[in-house]
């Protein structure tokens, strides 16, 4: 890795604390957080978690005083330490699995990332997918390098109004003040690429991310070189305008491809993750073209070395262009490729009920041969989905596989049950994240133990309500019944339920409001409380999803839930830590089969939250009959109106029933819930190893990667 400049004047006895912050390893190195919370942790707060702005905002006087301190000092080099040895194991599993391929490449596509809160370019679960990704491909030794947008203005801040309207407010980020390091020439200027659109060519910088030992690049088109609107591409995630749209598209895929040249990467391996980055199979024909292939002989080269991994088993969610479109933006395209305009087209044709489109998923599936869905369920729906590319295939022959999404065990494991996995797993337990036996040991953590780390996380997710409450009530912009809806009544000794996710209308926030009686008997029964906390945003495009959000908030703000229903503003990956580690319960509702997976139960399952959910996406794997609870039947999808008739009663039906008892009955005498800790034992043990990221990317080396290298020998 090139040496990074050293930005900040630090003591010199603790000089790489600079190169720390610009190396992601610390997001889940929580030890490396804590050198530097251990200095100023108003501070930590205050900029977000983010080492950089914190070492450029930081006292001058704290960081001798540390210099002085020497338990500081002792725990700096151990963490150095352990970070160097990170940075060169020559053992990891990949280098030990595969010696003969250690000089293979696997480059990784995705329109968003989500790897911390202090680099805010990513909206949500498939963002965080591919965060986790890199993270633990950098864990496993993988040779991978990543492609990607910075996006200026991020996402969007949430602000939600007294009468539960979501607000957007813009965020602008200074990458200077955030872990990225620009890639520069000999003559220190940007490094650059471009892509043709329509009369122009849009340029675009790079910047660079370091996640352990993986390289993660950034396109960014704010740029002198480029004209005001070009300037605005890289701006923002999911526009909704399609030239937008499909120039990011471009930029992503074909100019993704130029910035892995142009960096001197050779890819043996090409992972789109979903349709956004499908151009990069036309850049890489291309490059082939040019070398005299026909576009047969190219695609028939390139096919072997893609890997497709779809998310989306609703058609309309798909990407898609209208042809029109595709006319004004490849006009030029198809004749280099030595197409006809049909045959182009043809590539991702689609008929729609709203019409011909150009389909991103198509085209992606069309040219690569290695195509995955994200849990077994979907599987099953992408192959029918998309059994019409294939006619003379039946449904189950499609050539569609499965890899179930997981999380990645360091980022989202509380520190406190890491201490405990560390006493009670083997202090190797981390190398074996996805060994089922490893977990099996979860049996000898004493009840005690486990519950008093569970209280501990539930007060830590009252404290940060009432904190961010009190910041936004000081700061003038909430009413007092916002107060309340906020969280102020919170408190750490109720059953606790969480729901947070996009609100998207067929995750149905919206079920468990559907008989408003029944839930206000059950969360405000004076013996047997109920706490629930929402949080989540809506595209800021899609109305019905913000009328959600309003129906919850105007039933948080009702003062006959006595405060005992609450609404985080503003969903991100710092919220969404708090939210799984700190409630008892993870409460999921998708419309079946819409879910093609989910992520954030198998983070709740992982730090000793019960799943409560749909028998959809990863929890039909999950669900064990003891782990957990179900809601609604693993039966095909039914009319709309009678599934969520039937789901709903069977939400209120277990949470009366099993649920709210199982949780205050039967308490020992020093007022433990043994059953409850009982079914956590079974939760984690069961799911931990299974829902990790360490078996998801063992899975993509082996059934995808694996020979995808291979194939490009010949
Ligand atoms: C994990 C996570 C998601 C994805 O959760 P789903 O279960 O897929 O809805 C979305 N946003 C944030 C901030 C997350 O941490």
């Amino acid at each position: 890795m090139r040496d990074l400049p050293n930005q900040f004047s630090l003591p010199r006895r603790i000089s790489r604390l600079g190169q720390l912050a610009y190396n992601l390893w610390w997001v889940w190195n929580p030890e490396a957080q804590m050198l530097f919370t251990n200095i100023n942790k108003s501070l930590w707060d205050a900029v977000n978690h983010n080492p950089v702005a914190f070492l450029h905002k930081v006292e001058r006087r704290l960081l001798n005083a540390v210099t002085n301190d020497r338990y500081y000092l002792e725990f700096y080099d151990r963490v150095m330490k352990n970070f160097d040895s990170y940075l060169n194991a020559q053992d990891t599993w990949y280098a030990t699995t595969y010696p003969n391929l250690s000089d293979k490449q696997v480059a990784y596509f995705s329109f968003e990332f989500g790897l911390h809160e202090s680099l805010p370019v990513y909206a949500g679960g498939l963002g965080i997918l591919a965060g986790d990704h890199l993270k633990e491909a950098s864990d496993l030794g993988i040779p991978l390098v990543a492609i990607g947008f910075i996006y200026n203005k991020g996402y969007f801040v949430q602000h939600i109004t007294e009468d539960g309207w979501q607000e957007t407010r813009d965020l602008i980020l200074d990458f200077d003040e955030m872990p990225v390091v620009p890639v520069l020439d000999k003559e220190g200027k940007p490094l650059m690429i471009s892509v043709e659109l329509p009369g122009r060519s849009v340029f675009a910088r790079i910047w660079e991310v370091r996640v352990g030992r993986v390289m993660l690049y950034l396109l960014d088109t704010n740029l002198d070189e480029n004209n005001n609107g070009d300037r605005q591409l890289t701006a923002r995630l999911y526009s909704n305008d399609l030239d937008i749209r499909i120039s990011q598209e471009i930029l992503l895929g074909m100019g993704g491809v130029r910035a892995l040249r142009l960096l001197g990467y050779h890819p043996d391996v090409w992972h789109m993750n979903e349709g956004h980055s499908a151009f990069l199979a036309l850049e890489r024909a291309l490059e082939l073209v040019r070398t005299g292939k026909t576009f047969d002989e190219a695609t028939a080269i390139i096919e072997k070395t893609n890997v497709f991994t779809t998310h989306t088993p609703v058609p309309a969610g798909n990407d898609q262009f209208p042809i029109w479109l595709v006319d004004k933006y490849f006009a030029q395209v198809w004749p280099e490729l030595g197409l006809t305009r049909d045959q182009f087209v043809n590539l991702g044709h689609q008929v729609q009920p709203w019409g011909e489109t150009f389909c991103m998923p198509v085209l992606a599936l069309k040219l690569s041969d290695y195509r995955n869905a994200v849990s077994e369920l979907h599987g099953q729906v992408s192959r029918r989905m998309w059994n019409w590319i294939w006619p003379e295939k039946r449904p189950e022959e499609v050539p569609i596989t499965h890899i179930t999404n997981g999380v990645h065990t360091g980022t989202f494991l509380a520190r406190r049950l890491r201490l405990l996995f560390d006493r009670y797993l083997g202090t190797d337990w981390m190398k074996r994240i996805d060994d089922p036996e490893l977990w099996a040991q979860i049996a000898n953590i004493p009840d005690g133990e486990l519950w008093q780390v569970r209280r501990h996380l539930k007060r830590k997710l009252v404290v940060f309500a009432n904190t961010r409450t009190r910041a936004l009530w000081q700061s003038g912009s909430i009413t007092p019944a916002q107060v309340v809806a906020g969280g102020l009544f919170l408190e750490p000794y109720s059953l606790t339920i969480g729901f947070a996710r996009r609100f998207a209308t067929y995750k149905r926030a919206n079920l468990i409001f559907r008989d408003y009686d029944r839930l206000l008997r059950l969360i405000t029964n004076y013996e047997r409380p109920v706490q629930i906390v929402f949080a989540g945003k809506a595209h800021p495009a899609d109305e019905p999803g913000k009328l959600l959000i309003q129906q919850v908030y105007r039933a948080v703000k009702d003062s006959k839930s006595g405060g005992r229903l609450v609404f985080l503003e503003d969903y991100d990956m710092n919220v969404a830590r708090y939210l799984v580690q700190g409630v008892d319960v993870w409460l999921n509702t998708p419309r079946r089969p819409n879910e093609a997976s989910g992520t954030s139960g198998m983070k709740a399952a992982l730090n000793g939250v019960l799943n409560f959910s749909v028998l959809d996406g990863w929890w039909r794997e999950g669900y064990n009959g003891k782990n957990g609870w179900a809601i609604g039947e693993d039966l095909p999808a039914q009319d709309a109106q009678q599934q969520d008739d039937a789901d709903a009663e069977s939400l209120y039906n277990t949470l009366e029933n099993e649920i709210i008892p199982l949780y205050y009955e039967n308490r020992t005498a020093d007022n433990l819930p043994s059953e409850w800790v009982g079914r956590i034992k079974e939760s984690m043990r069961t799911l931990a190893p299974m829902f990790s990221t360490r078996r998801m990317v063992k899975e993509y080396m082996t059934e995808m990667y694996e020979s995808a290298m291979q194939a490009d020998d010949d």
